[in-house]
């Protein structure tokens, strides 16, 4: 209890007896993963369902309150991607049954490519033998309703905590996009710009016991390929149970960061998945022991979705790519000239934009999409002073979000990966500023303008 003591000038604040605690937290989990063989996701190869479990998948929840009851939820999922009629469907659910504002309420894969597809996210990927789509969309429907359940149980089950925020560094990732004569394509390019901070969150109840803590990186939770068929939640997966095994009764959640150009190297191997997993545990472990700053209250939150232009295409394009040797491109073809056919061509993607602050002690940008590092890079360069943690993957997967330095450069994540994402054309020049612009605009809500007033990028 605080006793506020005025005197002339000033004021003197008193600890009578034990300082309330800033924040209210609760925890939840629950195990997603699939019974049975079911399709596994991310890569265009796969010719069988998957065949056994390596590593359980969770969806975890972190629920955050401050005195004056502002209520923040951080949602981590051990899946490739949410596509937007989920999120939205899970928003809408979070809002009317806990009265927790859309714009509170952050959804966030982890990427692994070892666990199942969740429709309809990447369907143009794959060519699914009869049975399997059903199987997708009874699995994306179960999964709706244990997220929507989990928040519920983090939100009814907070204890007062303290917040406290570190970063450490980690270096397994590495640029992914090599400069070959025949352009850019998926490998190792040393050179290539990459972010290798650790965010770390830790939450305390006030006997010092850690409760939850929540990590990332900016990597492809990609250390096993196309080759791979048991289901796991790859390095990230790994890291997060090798966390809790070492504070036992703690929650680690991962956040994927902005790694659409990030591959974890080397990859290939179960052994490695491993490796890189416990690689980033120790050095969440050695950021959780060493001097954190404490978070400070009130919470803020802002949501938008904005729209991200597509460059123009031509319907011609669809009706050769018919008869394409890829299935990907034959199943794009036919749903773009089914979209062209009724009427409603796609020009624009629905792009989600997100910020949440701690006062002025930490903000945290959630981004939609496969997100290049540049993103990152550049938000940090132009908000200095305050630490900030740069998420991708949130929300809603739609696509890669390449730079406009990517987009002009091509590749993979400027290019091939539409046709994957079922969208006709890449993103127009002005992507990175549309993104931008609706940053600014979160950026604004939870209180923190341009630094020193520039509103033209740094660079
Ligand atoms: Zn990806």
């Amino acid at each position: 209890m605080r006793v506020l003591i005025g005197l002339a000038s000033f004021s003197l604040t008193l600890t009578v007896y034990g300082e309330p605690a800033s924040f209210r937290a609760g925890v939840a989990r629950v195990e997603i993963t699939p019974e049975g063989p079911i399709w596994l996701s991310g890569y265009a190869s796969r010719t069988k369902p998957s065949e056994g479990v390596l590593h359980p998948l969770y969806a975890k929840a972190l629920a955050l309150e401050d005195r004056q009851g502002h209520r923040l939820a951080i949602v981590t999922l051990d899946v490739i991607g949410i596509p937007r009629t989920m999120s939205d469907e899970i928003g809408a659910r979070v809002a009317k049954q806990y009265g927790l504002e859309r714009r509170a309420l952050l959804l966030n894969a982890s990427h692994t490519h070892t666990g199942p597809v969740i429709w309809p996210n990447l369907a143009s990927m794959f060519e699914l033998p009869p049975g399997e789509e059903q199987k997708l969309r009874e699995y994306q429907r179960r999964l709706v309703e244990s997220v929507v359940e989990l928040v519920g149980k983090a939100l009814q089950s907070m204890e007062a905590v303290e917040l406290s925020y570190g970063e450490g560094q980690v270096g397994f990732a590495v640029n992914r996009r090599e400069f070959t004569a025949s352009g850019v394509r998926i490998g190792v390019n040393p050179n290539g710009p990459v972010d290798h901070s650790v965010p770390v969150i830790a939450v305390r109840a006030q006997d010092g016991r850690l409760v939850a803590v929540v990590f990332g990186y900016a990597c492809h939770n990609t250390t096993l390929t196309g080759e791979h068929y048991e289901i796991s939640g790859d390095y990230a997966g790994f890291a997060q149970s090798a966390i809790e095994e070492r504070f036992p009764g703690a929650t680690a959640l991962f956040l994927a960061l902005c790694g659409g150009d990030q591959n974890p190297h080397p990859r290939g191997t179960v052994e490695l998945a491993r490796q890189h997993g416990r690689a980033l545990a120790e050095e969440v472990a050695r950021v959780l022991q060493s001097n954190l700053r404490p978070l400070k209250p009130p919470l803020l939150a802002a949501y938008q979705v904005t729209e991200l232009e597509l460059a123009p295409y031509k319907r011609e394009q669809f009706e050769a790519e018919l008869q394409h040797k890829s299935a990907a491109y034959r199943n794009r073809a036919r749903l773009m000239l089914q979209l062209l056919d009724q009427r409603r061509p796609i020009h624009r993607v629905a792009y989600p934009v997100q910020a949440f602050r701690w006062d002025r002690s930490l903000t945290l940008v959630a981004l939609g999409g496969e997100v290049v590092v540049d993103y990152a890079l550049r938000l940090k360069r132009e908000y200095v002073g305050e630490p900030l943690i740069v998420v991708g993957y949130s929300n809603d997967v739609m696509g890669y979000i390449p730079s406009e330095r990517v987009l002009r450069e091509g590749g993979y994540e400027a290019d091939q990966s539409m046709v994957y994402y079922g969208l006709p054309a890449p993103f127009t020049a002005r992507v990175e500023e549309q993104v931008f612009e609706a940053i600014r605009r979160v950026m604004m809500r939870v209180g923190r303008p341009l630094a020193h007033g520039r509103a033209q990028r740094v660079w």
